[in-house]
């Protein structure tokens, strides 16, 4: 499967969502959004990213690999199919763990599966790394119980981040934020966005789009009273 058909997967299931007018969470209009959760919605495309990923894992790592970690909740699904890429291609047990939220945004991994991960070399699979704060805490998990983290694996990698960043050897991924370009993604400040301009409606599905029409319908109401 070529990066095109990857890219189609994902618009068909509603991950990549393009020509939208939606409000981010930073309020920025944008013409285009990145729904992670839905990746998982839709287990044989999930299979076949996790695919991709496993290959490139082998290639670089080789046999170098034990374990499969990730966080909850949205990679969980991708890290326990990356871990069943990896049985096949190594043709050895390979063990997946989930780390799931914390108190104050730590992550946890539980004791019966921590025990496993001393001395292991662990492959870290995240679905997507914006700032890579969260993925970076989870590493640190993985580390506290004597795992040693030998790559990132990630769906798509948004932000600005490389494996130097996380001080790793490799950041695999299937999309980076290069390859998003292709849906010539544009964000704006809402006062000047061309979207509210032209009369576009807002996209309520997803993002921030309803609230941001409740707050705009409050303000109308305010200066019709007023
Ligand atoms: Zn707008």
């Amino acid at each position: 499967m070529n990066k095109k058909e990857t890219m189609e997967l994902l618009v068909e299931d509603g991950v990549i969502i393009a020509n939208t007018h939606v409000v981010l969470k930073s309020k920025d209009h944008s013409n285009f959004y990145f729904d992670k959760d839905m990746a998982s919605s839709r287990s044989f495309h999930l299979f076949q990213l996790a695919e991709i990923l496993a290959q490139q894992i082998v290639q670089k790592v080789n046999n170098g690999v034990d374990v499969v970690a990730s966080p909850a909740y949205g990679a969980i699904s991708l890290g326990a199919l990356v871990a069943y890429w990896l049985e096949r291609f190594l043709d050895k047990p390979i063990l997946f763990v989930a780390a799931e939220k914390a108190e104050s945004s730590a992550f946890r991994i539980r004791p019966r599966l921590a025990v496993k991960l001393s001395g292991k070399r662990v492959v870290v699979v995240e679905d997507v790394t914006t700032t890579g704060g969260s993925t970076k805490r989870a590493m640190d998990e993985v580390v506290n119980h004597g795992g040693i983290v030998v790559c990132l694996a990630v769906l798509c990698n948004r932000g600005n981040v490389d494996a130097e960043f996380f001080g790793v050897p490799w950041l695999f991924s299937v999309f980076s934020k290069e390859d998003l370009e292709i849906f010539s993604p544009q964000r704006w400040a809402a006062s000047e966005c061309p979207l509210c301009r032209g009369g576009t409606a807002i996209n309520t599905e997803v993002g921030h789009g309803k609230e941001f029409l409740a707050s705009e319908n409050n303000l109308t109401n305010n200066k019709n009273q007023g």
